[in-house]
């Protein structure tokens, strides 16, 4: 064996497997709602990192006019300083690192995999259930199911039936007592949506907030106080940028 080969063994030997979540969204701005949602997430799937990505331009919202992608990410940036996990992402901003060519999340997902391709390494995809639920006019979204697991943080008012009668019923896997039990350790009591043959799909319950980024743009634009609803570092960071008025 040369000394590289057994530098790369004893790498190899050593890798722990990990768990990695992705959770995208416009983040105009990143508030109280997404916080809950990731710190929630992770004390019941304990993740090494978890990565917010700015959207460049949501697809679904190419109409909508967002607050340029600096200063998205600028105020995810600061929001992620509260958190040993959390990692402000910029799977998204593009070669210029501008913000403004078109992503998808199937394609941002292959990234991850790419980048955490260790043995036993996961990537989970943290999403609304009201996201969630308009997941069939995603790209590829049928493969996009199965790269990687999921974890829909539930909205009031959606039951989990609804959310499964998104998935392609050939998606679904065939029992297997040993996945099974494998999936309910990752789990730890959280229900599960579905059963794909390559990833599964966690429901994460009693997290959701009525907080909304639109309710902030809103109050922000009529000089009403934003306190609370956005961490004190971002809420300073759009007062002093003078965003949304
Ligand atoms: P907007 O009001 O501009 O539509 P938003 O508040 O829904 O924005 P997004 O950045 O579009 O925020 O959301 C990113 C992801 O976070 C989506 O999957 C969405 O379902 C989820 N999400 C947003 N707000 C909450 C909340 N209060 N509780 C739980 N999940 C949320």
């Amino acid at each position: 064996m040369t000394t590289a080969q057994a530098a790369a063994h004893r790498t190899a030997a050593k890798h722990q497997p990990r768990r990695i979540a992705v959770f995208g969204g416009s983040f105009d701005p990143i508030h109280a709602g997404h916080l809950g949602v990731a710190r929630a997430a992770d004390r019941r799937f304990n993740f090494d990192e978890i990565h917010f990505i700015p959207a460049s331009r949501p697809p679904h919202k190419l109409k909508q006019h967002l607050a340029p992608f600096p200063h998205r990410f600028a105020m995810v940036a600061l929001a992620c300083t509260e958190h040993p996990h959390f990692v402000p992402s910029l799977a998204e901003a593009g070669e210029d690192f501008s913000g403004t060519q078109l992503h998808y999340s199937v394609d941002t997902v292959r990234y991850f995999r790419h980048a955490y391709h260790g043995q036993g390494d996961r990537i989970f995809f943290i999403v609304g259930a009201d996201a969630f639920l308009d997941i069939p006019m995603w790209k590829e979204y049928e493969t996009l199911l199965g790269l990687c697991d999921f974890v829909i943080a539930n909205r009031p008012g959606i039951r989990l039936e609804a959310l499964r009668l998104v998935i392609p019923p050939d998606l679904h896997a065939r029992p297997n007592a040993k996945r099974g039990k494998e999936v309910e350790q990752i789990a730890h009591g959280s229900p599960i949506v579905a059963q794909l043959e390559k990833s599964t799909i966690y429901l994460l319950e009693n997290v959701s907030s009525d907080v909304s980024a639109t309710d902030i743009r809103r109050k922000a634009s009529r000089g009403q106080s934003i306190h609370g609803l956005v961490s004190s570092r971002v809420e300073e960071y759009i007062l002093k940028q003078g965003l949304y008025r």
